[in-house]
């Protein structure tokens, strides 16, 4: 494994939901910013929050399937300076708290906060965690005990996919209003809402 480790914030009910959940555990990974909220670019406040359509939802489907809920961001904005570590853990703390507030139970939030170019201090750096690295996905596997090929991915860019599928996750999804048809990798599929998503996700996971 590499040097540089992965941070992560985990759920205030991680324990009780792992309880519930006996290893070996299958895990829906997701990627933030344009799956769960709105790419608004850097968002880390409150006001700068817009849902996307059907998060709750999906998320509600996944879990009762089994999955475990876990946030797999790239945070250059960290790296940048735009905000600090301790900014993104107190809003990824609030934005776990909206979920359960919805009925959801994530489980943790992984983070890179580094960048290979534009990182500031401790934070320049090529670490194995930025997506398309699959650091993040392969770290909480380790951490949590998850089986990765009987796991899901979502995410809106190619690079969420590739860390997915170098990771060894059975099934991605990418998320694009475009039409996506050609170029995808086995196991990999497109919708273009997060309802379609939810739809692939529960009639995949209950066959
Ligand atoms: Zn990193």
């Amino acid at each position: 494994m590499n040097a540089v480790a992965s941070r992560y914030f985990e759920d205030v009910g991680a324990a009780l939901t792992l309880v519930n959940q006996p290893a070996p555990r299958r895990a829906l990974f997701l990627d933030r910013d344009g799956v769960i909220n709105v790419d608004h670019a850097y968002v880390h406040t409150v006001e700068r929050t817009e849902w996307l359509p059907g998060i709750f939802d999906l998320c509600e489907t996944a879990a009762g399937q089994g999955l475990l809920l876990v946030v797999v961001t790239n945070q250059a904005g960290i790296a940048r300076g735009l905000y600090s570590e301790a900014d993104f853990i107190a809003y990824t703390r609030w934005m776990h708290e909206e979920f359960q507030r919805h009925g959801v139970s994530l489980l943790a939030t992984y983070y890179c906060p580094h960048h290979p170019d534009a990182g500031l201090g401790p934070y320049l750096v090529r670490c194995d965690c930025r997506k398309p690295a699959p650091g993040m996905i392969l770290e909480a596997a380790q951490r949590y005990g998850i089986i990765l090929s009987e796991s899901w991915l979502i995410g809106n860019s190619r690079s969420d996919i590739a860390a997915g599928v170098t990771a060894g996750v059975g099934q991605t999804v990418l998320l694009s209003a475009a039409d996506e048809g050609g170029g995808m990798e086995p196991g990999s599929c497109h919708a273009r809402t997060l309802e379609e998503a939810r739809q692939i996700i529960d009639r995949s996971v209950s066959q």
